[in-house]
């Protein structure tokens, strides 16, 4: 078969070379065939029992050695519910009453979980899930479909879906994925900022036809740094994109040995680079590559990885560990960012027209206090001994930033009343990623401690384009002329008031802004962790004076096009 070219929005650098694994979530629907005898239907119903104690089995194996016991776990009281004997009895009796095994198992799971779900105790109510996901299991091998979950991956394959979810990307396994392309999302989807954190190349936007081209087990190239995607390829073509490869690696190292010193313009002024992460091991690479501080914490993948919110103490001990590998570096922890396209399944979420415009990140947690109070509970009680600063997402508003505050002097008060021990003075800033703040930081500046501009929001917001849709990402221009002007309005209010201004937006990273940005006076560039050593080397070759010519010159132009041309001349020069 000659090799097909394709190319879609390059998102997450690196060439991956392997087959495909094509994750297609699975529709399932019960048949309303009559059924079979009750004792056909019942042996139906156990032997299908029976082969998702073996699949959940394996899932327990595979996570254990992935991610921990801890994170196991959820697979073993999935097995023992499977032998619920309330459950049991109430499948044998709709198969008694005529149901075919799909329908038995389909009303006796609903029925079972609609009963836990409207029980107060919080801990019945996340059961509910588990419940809905073991019955959804059963019927899917009932009606013979194999289990196209990611979790069931078992050899390295590059993930081709229509879209991903960030709970999907999050329990990619980084050893079995090569890399993945969607037909679906935008650069700065969660999906596509993850896999920039975790190091996977890929290549997002591919258009919807993607699944109709490629198939399960295909050989396939992809390149994250141009978006291409070639489909059994020749051996000339895998040879050479194995060489660019190893090339890649090789650049990378000599720049990562570098990047172990501070960073300082060509005229000495020191500038902050750190790292954007989700988790501990991101933490390691952080280092790894140079990162003097973590400039955004996303602690939303703690929320969106299980069936309930995580405790206090999992929190407390996950950030803990997080600040000690960081050993003594500044961090900042942002508060719970789900909503938007991160609905975790324990929250009841109204259908919302626009899931980015409604309820989301710092309005969730001003409506649920105990979710908010339990989180930072957990972070003051970690930043003891640790440079911990904490961020809010999507403040809009004075009054919300205020109230917002109100709750961690809440939370001091009940720790004091507790006796625990906590940090008293962790600084409280706030993200700018909607346009209300960006216009508003002059005043936000009496409430807010630091700011960190989140460039990714900010965009979506300012220039009206969804990050995710494919459709319109054209349209979607961190370097318009507005998304700047906004920028610089708020570095300079920041600094008018003697704030400190990060920016912690994927913009920081990108070699084609960093020179603007530096130009506008940024006190900190955070990124995601491979992208640190090269914007090191590039801050340090760069003095103020040519930074703010760059920038003056920028902010001349009336479209993005334009700004990127100017900067792509340039950069060589630099
Ligand atoms: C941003 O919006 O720029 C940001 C860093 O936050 P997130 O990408 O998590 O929305
Ligand atoms: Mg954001």
């Amino acid at each position: 078969m000659p090799q097909k070219n394709f190319r879609g929005i390059p998102a997450s650098d690196g060439i991956a070379i392997g087959y495909v694994f094509c994750y297609i979530p699975t529709k399932l629907t019960v048949p309303d065939c009559p059924a079979g005898t009750i004792d056909e239907e019942i042996a139906r119903f156990e032997t299908a029992r029976n082969h998702a104690r073996v699949e959940l089995q394996n899932l327990y194996g595979a996570i254990e050695k992935r991610a921990g016991k801890e994170d196991a776990l959820i697979f073993e009281a999935h097995q023992e519910m499977l032998s619920d004997p309330a459950l049991e009895g109430k499948i044998r009796e709709l198969v008694t009453s005529g149901l075919n095994a799909e329908q038995a198992v389909f009303k006796a799971t609903e029925e079972l979980a609609g009963l836990l779900a409207s029980m107060s105790d919080e801990l019945f109510a996340a059961r509910a899930l588990d419940v809905k996901d073991i019955g959804r299991r059963i019927l899917r091998i009932l009606l013979g479909l194999p289990d196209t979950a990611l979790s069931a991956i078992t050899q390295p394959s590059i993930v081709v879906a229509d879209d991903l979810t960030p709970s999907d990307t999050a329990s990619l396994d980084p050893a079995l994925t090569l890399g993945f392309i969607t037909a679906q999302g935008g650069l700065t989807s969660h999906s596509a900022i993850l896999a920039r954190t975790l190091g996977l190349p890929a290549i997002v936007g591919m258009g919807s036809d993607l699944l109709q081209n490629v198939s399960d087990g295909v050989f396939l190239v992809m390149d994250g740094n141009t978006g291409e995607m070639i489909l059994e390829p020749n051996p000339e073509t895998a040879a050479h994109y194995k060489k660019i490869q190893s090339q890649r690696e090789s650049n990378l190292l000599v720049l990562k040995n570098a990047a172990e010193k501070e960073t300082v313009t060509a005229n000495g002024r020191r500038v902050e680079v750190a790292a954007n992460i989700g988790e501990l091991s991101s933490a390691r690479t952080a280092m790894e590559h140079g990162a003097e501080g973590i400039g955004l914490l996303r602690t939303e993948f703690l929320y969106l990885e299980d069936t309930q919110p995580p405790s206090e103490e999992k929190q407390y001990r996950i950030y803990r560990e997080i600040f000690e590998v960081m050993s003594g570096r500044p961090v900042i922890v942002r508060t719970l960012d789900i909503g938007g396209d991160k609905p975790p399944s324990y929250l009841p979420f109204p259908d919302e027209m626009n899931p980015f415009l409604g309820w989301r990140a710092i309005r969730i947690c001003l409506d649920e206090p105990e979710l908010f109070k339990t989180q930072i509970r957990a972070i003051l009680r970690a930043a003891v001994g640790h440079h911990t600063r904490i961020m809010f997402p999507m403040i809009s508003d004075l009054d919300e930033l205020r109230r917002a505050r109100e709750i961690v002097e809440t939370v001091k008060r009940d720790l004091h009343r507790d006796s625990l021990e906590f940090s008293e003075d962790v600084p409280v800033g706030i993200m700018v990623e909607t346009p209300a703040a960006a216009i508003l930081v002059d005043i936000l500046a009496e409430v807010a401690d630091f700011f960190s501009i989140g460039t990714n929001d900010l965009t979506q917001y300012t220039m009206a384009v969804d990050r995710g849709n494919a459709k319109v990402s054209g349209l979607y221009q961190p370097l318009h002329p507005s998304v700047l002007r906004l920028i610089k309005q708020t570095i300079e209010a920041g600094h008018s008031k003697g704030k400190w201004v990060g920016m912690c937006g994927e913009l920081a990273g990108m070699t084609k802004a960093i020179p603007i940005l530096l130009g506008f006076g940024l006190d900190e560039f955070s990124m995601n962790p491979r992208a640190i050593p090269e914007a090191k080397h590039l801050l340090s070759r760069i003095t103020d004076e040519k930074a703010l010519e760059i920038a003056n010159q920028a902010l001349s132009f009336g479209t993005a096009t334009e700004i990127e041309n100017y900067m792509q001349e340039i950069l060589p020069s630099l």
